[in-house]
């Protein structure tokens, strides 16, 4: 899971979204020389259907919210390394700003002209990701018919096809937001830390932070998902584990 990204390291970027556009090409051919196979939505759904027919290993790129940065940055290396990759962006918000987001403050997001043309890419799948970023949980049905199905009619107005999948904003969900979800047809959604079958998918996060070195640790890890939800009730934990991985990356001096 990925954001944006950067030419250099953002001094306004306190999420760490925006991962600079050299490690994101590094860690994509990094995957392909270890042997992993790169999947488009098709390929995710088969094994989703069918473990047997899931890769020993395998990734699918996802890239929440729509930044400009996307076109612009990683469209072209996931062209030149000729891995796929899902692009979640909230409806209403096409070619405004993320106004979720405090800081970088107004970070532009694609417009319907643009998300068009990336959808036509062979390398780019549009997905939504809600109506206009907000938290789907605790809310009431009638926003999250708006945040999920009109959601979906919007975008799917913009590409000319219906759109298969789903990624919650902030990577949060409840039942009825996965029953929403689920009942809208969607073939598959994604979370962040907490997996609840494939209307609740969690991923990797990747972030600014990331080295070659942490990124490697947290796609090989076995249950680094797993864990790393766990920690979610142990914030100070949690914490400390990002100090040492982060610690793990200056060490090595490429930080
Ligand atoms: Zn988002």
């Amino acid at each position: 899971m990925y954001h944006g990204f950067c030419e250099q390291r953002r001094d306004d970027d306190p999420e760490n979204l925006f991962v600079e556009v050299d490690r994101f090409e590094e860690q994509l051919r990094w995957l392909l020389g270890q042997g992993w196979a790169a999947l488009d939505l098709d390929g995710y759904l088969a094994a989703l259907a069918d473990p047997s027919r899931r890769p020993r290993r395998s990734f699918l790129v996802t890239i929440d919210d729509g930044f400009t940065s996307v076109l612009h940055l990683a469209v072209p290396v996931l062209e030149r390394v000729g891995v796929p990759a899902l692009l979640y962006v909230p409806s209403d918000l096409a070619g405004s700003t993320a106004s979720w987001l405090p800081r970088p403050a107004d970070e532009p997001l694609l417009d319907p002209e643009e998300l068009r043309h990336v959808h036509a890419l062979p390398v780019v799948e549009l997905g939504v990701h809600g109506a206009d970023h907000r938290d789907l949980r605790g809310v009431g049905t009638a926003v999250l018919d708006h945040q999920v199905r009109r959601a979906h009619d919007v975008l799917a107005d913009v590409v000319g096809e219906p759109l298969r999948s789903f990624a919650y904003p902030f990577g949060a969900h409840d039942a009825a937001a996965r029953d929403a979800v689920a009942g809208a047809g969607y073939d598959v959604a994604f979370s962040v830390f907490d997996d609840a079958g494939p209307h609740a998918v969690s991923r990797v996060d990747v972030n600014a932070t990331d080295t070659l070195a942490s990124f490697r640790l947290k796609v090989q890890l076995p249950g680094y998902r797993t864990w790393w939800a766990a920690l979610d009730r142990a914030p100070l934990v949690r914490r400390g584990v990002r100090a040492a991985l982060t610690a793990v990356n200056s060490g090595r001096g490429i930080r």
